[in-house]
C-alpha cells in the first residue's frame, strides 16, 4: 500500500456522492478530501489511499449532496409568518404597514437567525435575500455561518430603515462597500419591483451595480395589476423594462410569472437570471411561470422559497418536490422537468442564477467544500431505485443529518453547532409577543371570500 503523500483538513469518506455536476457523477463507495474549505479531491474511495487528514468523516450509508442553494428570500420576516394570511391585497394593505411599525434592526437580527437555523437545517447552503436593515442579516449569516447574497430592498416610498423615499439606495452603496470583501456575505443590490421603483430610479440602480460590480434582484412579473398596467403601457413588463434599459446579465427577476413568448425571447436575449419561486406563487394564487419554457431557452433558473409570510416552509426540499409537479400540470405533460433536472435547479441550477457556480451548486475539485449529508434509511425514500426520484419527491429534511459550508460543520446530528438553538427559539417566542397586539389590530375578523 502506497505510504499518504499529503495531508488534508478532511476526508469524507464512503457513501455515496451525487456530484451534480456537469456529467451528472455519482460516486458509490466515493470520497472527498477537503483542504482549506475547498473540495482537493472527490471521487473512489480506493483512489485515496495517497491523502490522510486530520479529521475522517465515515459517511458509509450516506447521501452526499451539494448542499441547495435558494435563489430569494426575506429571511427576517420569519417575525411574522403566519400574520394576516388568506386577504386580498396582502402586501400593500397589510405587510407595508407592518412592517413600518414592527421592523427593528433587533428584529431582524434575530428573526434572522431563527430563520437560519430552519434553513440550514433542512439543507440550505447558500441563499440570496433583500430585506431592510440588511446588515444584520449578513451579522446574522456570519454567526449561523452559511454563504449568501444579500441586498439592500430599495422602495420609493418610506421603509422602515429609510424615511424617505429611495433612501434605501445611499444604504445599499453603504452596504455593498463594506461586504464586499467578505468569503461568506456577498453584497447585491435589490429594488423592489417595476411598480414602486420608477424608471429613473431603475437607472440610478443600475449604475451603482456597475460602479461596484455587484447583481440585482428585483420582483418582476409578480401581480395581476402590475402586468395590467404595464401591459397598457408597454405592452408588457419585460418589455417595458427592456425599453427602459434595465435588462441585462446582472439582473436576477423573481416570479417571472406574467410572460409571453416574446418576453422570454427578451429575458433569453439580454442573459438575465430568475428566481422562480412555485409554492409563494401557488399560496398568492397566481398562474404558474412559464419556469421549463424558459430552461429551454437556455435562461438560467434556481429555486427558491421566498419569505416565511409568503411561502411559509423555508426548506428548500418542499420547493423542489413542487416546482416538476406545477410544471408538468402547466404543461400538461408528465415527461417533461424530471427528478434529476430539478435537483439540478435546486443546487447547481441556483448557484447559476445566483452567478456564483464557479465556487458551489456542485461536488468537483475546486468548489467550496459546501455539501449535505443525508441518512436515506428512513421510511419516505426507502426503497431507493433511483436516487434522485428519492431526493427529489420523498426526501424529508429530518433526513439531513450533517451540512458543512466552507469545509466547516455548522450542523451536527440535526441540531446546529454554530448557534444556541434555545436561545434563538426563545428570542423569537419574545419578538412574537410584541408583535401580537399590533398583528392581531390590523388582522380582518370577517376576510371576504
Ligand atoms: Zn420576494
Amino acid at each position: 500500500m502506497k505510504q499518504p503523500s499529503a495531508v488534508c483538513d478532511l476526508l469524507v469518506t464512503g457513501g455515496t456522492f451525487i456530484t451534480m455536476d456537469r456529467n451528472f457523477s455519482i460516486h458509490e463507495e466515493g470520497c472527498m478530501a477537503i483542504q482549506n474549505g475547498r473540495i482537493l479531491r472527490i471521487g473512489r474511495l480506493e483512489d485515496f489511499s495517497d491523502i490522510s487528514a486530520q479529521e475522517t468523516l465515515d459517511a458509509r450509508g450516506k447521501v452526499i449532496l451539494p448542499g441547495f442553494v435558494n435563489t430569494h428570500t426575506h429571511i427576517a420576516m420569519a417575525a411574522f409568518r403566519g400574520a394576516v394570511e388568506d386577504v386580498p391585497n396582502r402586501l400593500a394593505d397589510y405587510i407595508f404597514p407592518m412592517e413600518r411599525n414592527l421592523v427593528t434592526p433587533d428584529l431582524v437580527y434575530k428573526a434572522s437567525l431563527f430563520c437560519l437555523c430552519e434553513m440550514a437545517l433542512s439543507g440550505t447552503t447558500t441563499f440570496a435575500d433583500m430585506y431592510y436593515f440588511e446588515d444584520e442579516v449578513a451579522k446574522a449569516v456570519k454567526k449561523a455561518g452559511l454563504r449568501a447574497l444579500l441586498g439592500e430592498t430599495v422602495l420609493g416610498s418610506q421603509a422602515p430603515d429609510a424615511p424617505e423615499p429611495y433612501g434605501g439606495l445611499r444604504y445599499a452603496r453603504d452596504f455593498i462597500q463594506a461586504w464586499r470583501s467578505d468569503s461568506l456575505v456577498h453584497p447585491m443590490i435589490a429594488p423592489h419591483a417595476p411598480y414602486t421603483v420608477d424608471s429613473g430610479h431603475l437607472l440610478a440602480v443600475r449604475e451603482v451595480a456597475e460602479d461596484l460590480d455587484v447583481p440585482i434582484m428585483m420582483h418582476i412579473a409578480e401581480t395581476e395589476p402590475e402586468h395590467r398596467t404595464f401591459s397598457a403601457s408597454h405592452g408588457s413588463v419585460m418589455r417595458y423594462l427592456d425599453a427602459t434599459g434595465f435588462l441585462s446579465k446582472r439582473l436576477i427577476g423573481v416570479h417571472m410569472i406574467y410572460l409571453d413568448d416574446f418576453d422570454i425571447e427578451l429575458a433569453a436575449k439580454s442573459g438575465m437570471s430568475v428566481a422562480h419561486v412555485p409554492v409563494s406563487n401557488a399560496k398568492a394564487g397566481r398562474p404558474i411561470c412559464p419556469a421549463w419554457r424558459m430552461q429551454k431557452k437556455g435562461i438560467r433558473v434556481g429555486l427558491a422559497t421566498d419569505g416565511p409570510l409568503s411561502g411559509n416552509l423555508m426548506d428548500l426540499q418542499t420547493t423542489v418536490s413542487f416546482f416538476p409537479k406545477l410544471q408538468k400540470m402547466r404543461e400538461n405533460r408528465r415527461d417533461i422537468v424530471s427528478a434529476k433536472d430539478a435537483l439540478r435547479t435546486a443546487t447547481l441550477g441556483g448557484a447559476e442564477a445566483l452567478g456564483m457556480d464557479t465556487d458551489i451548486g456542485s461536488l468537483e475539485a475546486g468548489k467550496c467544500a459546501d455539501f449535505i449529508v443525508i441518512n436515506p434509511d428512513s421510511f419516505t425514500m426507502q426503497p431507493i431505485y433511483d436516487l434522485y426520484a428519492a431526493i427529489v419527491y420523498a426526501m424529508r429534511p429530518d433526513t439531513i443529518e450533517s451540512i458543512f459550508v466552507q469545509g466547516k460543520k455548522i450542523a451536527a446530528n440535526r441540531h446546529m453547532t454554530t448557534l444556541d438553538e434555545a436561545e434563538v427559539l426563545a428570542d423569537m417566542k419574545a419578538i412574537a409577543a410584541n408583535c401580537k397586539n399590533y398583528i392581531r389590530s390590523i388582522t380582518p375578523k370577517n376576510p371576504a371570500v
